[in-house]
């Protein structure tokens, strides 16, 4: 996130240019530092952290992969506490329909674990799994498919350490419960987190690269028909490629069964987007000067090349992404005007020509019962657009000017911003867009009244004085 409409951060130079920058803790993308090496504590169990809460001088802030933005995530005074969570590890209890994972869990774990257990959650994953489950679930993480939500619709019980060390469980049925599924960390320092699961599924995976001619209808038509849903649009050639997915027919299970366990193709690979795919290529490689292996994560689009369609897990289908510092902008539209939204994006893009350094990623997911998703009671589909660092720590300019108009466009037609991503504040009337935004305000003031959880960011962003 950023106050204002300023140019996004850079990334620090590696190794670091001075003494002083390693004194700080920084986060994952390295362009923000979050506090002095000196005031991060990482806790092994609940009764250090209960100390390290109890005992504190100044605010504290949990953190987990710190892959969010370094607003959301840093202290600003040198009594300040960062809390690192990732002590809080593992699988803790499991019942028939659901597990119980310390907060501090990464998804690849929790994903893992429950494939051995057979389960998987309705909740389809993100493209990575190296968030933490709390940070994940703190800021609305979620992946694809109108027939489910974000993580955070998962959960079923919310263990939290508060401000005064004291512990307090939350329930579905509890009347906050919306605000402690999505609550930013600044309500408490969640520590367990119990999961609704379902049996392991295998999926089929059908990939397509059509015109973008009907984007806007057809994205109705691909969710409706099928469980899963992702698309990436390339306004530049006009194409638009498919992942249409659904459980797998006896067959197509028979048949990844007999495999090594990892997701099996069919049929022969597809090359109509590779053209499209190069020349993208050819954007990123101009825009970051990587060449080489160290643009592994260009792989994201180069396994478009030759597509085929593909049965596994939901896991191996969809959690395929290769984590590289980027700035990543998502905004929540909803459905209901997805198409009218697509419409307005092709029609600027027409008459300005706007650098596509990378397609628009589009994930539609069904309503959820967080108060501050942006998928609110309402199906939301989300507009993703992302700008990856060069080898030098710097954006394309370029890249940067197409992620600030597109975002003050799709502001403008009532979208909400992932909160784990970049956004500019001023661009939104959040008790506007969000009716349970004061109750929101109400559960932290309850929970939480010095807002010791809470840093500079989020006092600006829930108007706390
Ligand atoms: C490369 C990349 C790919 C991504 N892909 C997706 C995607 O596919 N879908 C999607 O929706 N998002 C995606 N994201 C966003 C990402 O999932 C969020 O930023 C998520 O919050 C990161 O988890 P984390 O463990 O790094 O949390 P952090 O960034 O460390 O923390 C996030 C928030 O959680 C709070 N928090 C952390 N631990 C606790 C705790 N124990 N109790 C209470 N609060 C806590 C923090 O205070 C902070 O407010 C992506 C981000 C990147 C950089």
């Amino acid at each position: 996130m950023l106050s204002e409409m300023a140019d996004y951060p850079l990334r620090r130079s590696l190794p670091a240019p001075d003494v002083t920058s390693e004194q700080h803790i920084w986060n994952w993308a390295q362009n923000a530092p979050l506090g002095p090496q000196t005031r991060l504590q990482r806790p092994q169990d609940e009764e250090a952290l209960r100390h390290i809460i109890t005992h504190r001088s100044g605010r504290i802030r949990p953190i987990g992969t710190t892959l969010s933005t370094g607003d959301l995530l840093a202290i600003q005074h040198e009594q300040d506490t960062l809390i690192d969570i990732s002590g809080l590890t593992g699988l803790l209890r499991s019942s028939e329909s659901s597990a119980t994972f310390a907060a501090g869990t990464p998804l690849n774990e929790v994903y893992e674990t429950l494939k051995t257990l057979g389960r998987m959650l309705p909740a389809s994953p993100g493209v990575i799994a190296i968030q933490t489950l709390a940070g994940a679930i703190a800021t609305g993480t979620h992946g694809q498919g109108l027939g489910q939500g974000a993580l955070a619709d998962d959960v079923l019980h919310i263990r939290l350490l508060c401000a005064d060390g004291t512990v307090a469980e939350f329930d579905r049925d509890h009347p906050w419960f919306g605000a402690l599924q999505l609550g930013l960390g600044c309500l408490g320092v969640m520590t367990e987190i119990t999961l609704r699961t379902v049996p392991l599924t295998v999926f089929t995976c059908f990939k397509s690269a059509v015109s973008a001619g009907r984007l806007q209808e057809e994205i109705y038509t691909w969710n409706k028909a099928f469980t899963f849903n992702k698309a990436w649009w390339f306004p530049e050639d006009d194409r638009v490629h498919v992942w249409c997915s659904r459980a797998a027919t006896p067959g197509e299970r028979q048949r990844y069964r007999a495999g090594d366990g990892d997701a099996v193709a069919l049929g022969a690979g597809d090359s109509s987007l590779n053209a499209t795919v190069d020349q993208t290529l050819t954007h990123m490689q101009n825009d970051t000067r990587i060449l080489g292996e160290e643009g592994r994560h260009f792989d994201t689009v180069t396994r478009f090349k030759d597509f085929t369609d593909v049965t596994g897990d939901i896991y191996q289908l969809f959690c395929r992404g290769i984590a590289a510092p980027q700035i990543n902008v998502e905004i929540g539209i909803p459905l209901a005007r997805a198409g009218q939204t697509i419409a307005l994006i092709k029609q600027w893009y027409a008459e300005a020509h706007p650098h596509m350094h990378y397609p628009v990623i589009l994930r539609c997911t069904g309503p959820s019962s967080a108060w501050l998703s942006p998928a609110w009671q309402q199906p939301t589909c989300f507009f993703g657009f992302v700008v990856y660092y060069a080898d030098d720590g710097t954006l394309s300019r370029d890249g940067i000017a197409f992620l600030q108009e597109v975002e003050k466009r799709l502001a403008a037609q009532g979208g909400r911003p992932h909160w784990g991503k970049y956004y500019h504040p001023a661009l939104y009337r959040w008790r506007n867009l969000y009716s349970r935004w004061d109750d929101f305000r109400h559960v932290r003031a309850a929970l939480d009244p010095t807002g010791a959880f809470s840093n500079a960011f989020t006092d600006c962003l829930l108007e706390v004085r």
